[in-house]
């Protein structure tokens, strides 16, 4: 039996006729099993954009922007060349958003509900259209499209639904058998689910990568692909350094803590469901097919100390102490039940006996509220400092290298750091420096590390 592959063709890969047969015809040349696609480039916001504007403003308005996404979408099956059954579904879907919009307009509200079926809409219309692209490409295949819906069994938090892992696993062995024996490939949509009701749910912004992961986990899949805009991860943001280099492979681990860290190139969750069953993942360019791309592995043959860099700007370093804490207990319980009660995540943390650093992922008045900052002052003297930016050095051994600190600082000798966190990962190694200082360090760092590689 051939190698049971998923490919997942992100937003720019469908984005007009070229990128949607560029993407079948790689579909076709990897012999794909099961085929997960984005909405066309800029038609999620759209849609995100008539929730907007459709509660508060006039009809006129909204179907502005509805027809923006008619016009692209009715252009792109002309220019595809698709038959009457398809121009037929993509119009149904087409009114079935205009009455969505219509009701949200009306009722002046759009609750997580349904926002979730109004984003579902771009995927639909993607997949769609993709079918048939894949259909014209493929002659020697039966392509078939599938409402993921029918497999992609989530829980009812909308908009930030998860999947109940059993059902998935059990609506894909079932529906996907075809698939599996080779005789046919399925186009699906990512980002999008179903309850258990049938209620249309969404796995949140970006989440397609992960919807691939989810169904190459319930598949039992070989490999992964993620085809992107960019010829697979970077050693850092290329925007930020032009010294940056392709990085051939990469571990589960490093890839994980690089998406976390700031690299937007994967969504963060997207590696756990193929990490857990060791799935390799190939993450390319659907732009340039050819070029190498990355490939995230459990286990890679080079293990270099660092083999990337990302940046998170804009975080807030909260520094609360009491000396009153000094040889007394509870002081972290406390700190960690206001982070509870108020449902914030730390990022990182030093303590001393009797202070605590911690940063968070986000800035005053947004992320971080007046009244979770009350709550922490009840606590001890708290300092909040701002504008910060958190870099981390990815790689492997590094709690364990002798002299990788000093190395680190003295290759940005001129620049103010505040916390450090070294210890608790071998893979990470990160520290705040201000936002102006940032992208400075990151080069600085990038020629000590990987520039002279
Ligand atoms: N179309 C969705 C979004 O833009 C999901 C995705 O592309 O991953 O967020
Ligand atoms: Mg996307």
């Amino acid at each position: 039996m051939s190698k049971f592959i998923v490919s997942k063709f992100g937003g720019s890969s469908m984005k007009d006729r070229e990128a949607m047969y560029r993407s079948a015809e790689i579909a076709k040349v990897h012999n794909s099993h099961l085929i997960v696609v984005s909405a066309t480039y800029g038609t999620t916001n759209q849609l995100v954009e008539i929730s907007k504007v459709a509660p508060i403003a006039d009809w006129k308005t909204c179907r502005k922007i509805f027809t923006k996404i008619k016009d692209r979408h009715i252009s792109l099956a002309k220019a595809l060349e698709v038959d009457q059954a398809a121009i037929t579904d993509i119009e149904s879907i087409l009114n079935e958003l205009k009455t969505l919009a219509k009701g949200i307009n009306l009722l002046k509200d759009c609750s997580p509900k349904t926002y979730d079926s109004l984003l579902a809409i771009g995927e639909r219309l993607s997949s769609r259209l993709f079918t048939e692209c894949l259909v014209q490409v493929w002659s020697e295949k039966r392509v078939s499209y599938l409402d993921v819906r029918e497999v992609m069994i989530t829980d009812q938090n909308f908009n930030t639904a998860r999947p109940l892992k059993n059902e998935l696993r059990t609506q894909c062995q079932r529906k996907l058998l075809e698939a599996r024996h080779g005789h046919q490939a399925f186009v699906t949509q990512g980002f999008i689910g179903a309850s258990q009701d049938g209620l249309t749910t969404t796995l949140g912004r970006g989440g397609s990568d992960y919807s691939a992961a989810l169904l190459a986990w319930a598949c039992d899949a070989d490999v992964l692909q993620i085809w992107t805009d960019v010829a697979g991860i970077a050693s850092t943001d290329p925007r930020i350094c032009n010294e940056a280099v392709p990085i051939s492979e990469i571990t589960f681990s490093e890839a994980s803590e690089l998406a976390n860290f700031g690299a937007k190139i994967l969504h963060p969750a997207t590696l756990l469901p193929a990490a857990e069953v060791n799935i390799p993942v190939f993450v390319g360019s659907s732009y340039d097919p050819k070029s190498k791309g990355t490939w995230i592995c459990e286990e890679t043959k080079s293990k270099p100390l660092i083999r990337a860099m990302a940046l998170r700007k804009d975080q807030t370093l909260l520094t609360l102490k009491n000396p009153k804490m000094l040889q007394t207990y509870g002081f972290l319980y406390s700190i960690f039940k206001v982070f509870n009660d108020h449902k914030m995540s730390v990022d990182s943390i030093t303590t001393s006996e009797i202070s605590v650093a911690m940063t968070i992922n986000g800035q005053l008045n947004q992320e971080i509220s007046k009244e979770f900052l009350k709550d922490l002052r009840d606590l001890g003297d708290l300092n909040v400092e701002e504008s910060l930016s958190l870099i981390s050095l990815i790689g492997n051994k590094i709690n364990h290298t002798p002299g990788l600190a000093s190395r680190v600082f003295n290759s940005i000798p001129d620049i103010n750091v505040r916390m450090i966190c070294l210890g608790a990962s071998k893979h990470n190694f990160c520290f705040l420096v201000n936002n102006k200082d940032a992208e400075s360090s990151i080069r600085l760092l990038h020629q000590t590390f990987i520039g002279q590689l």
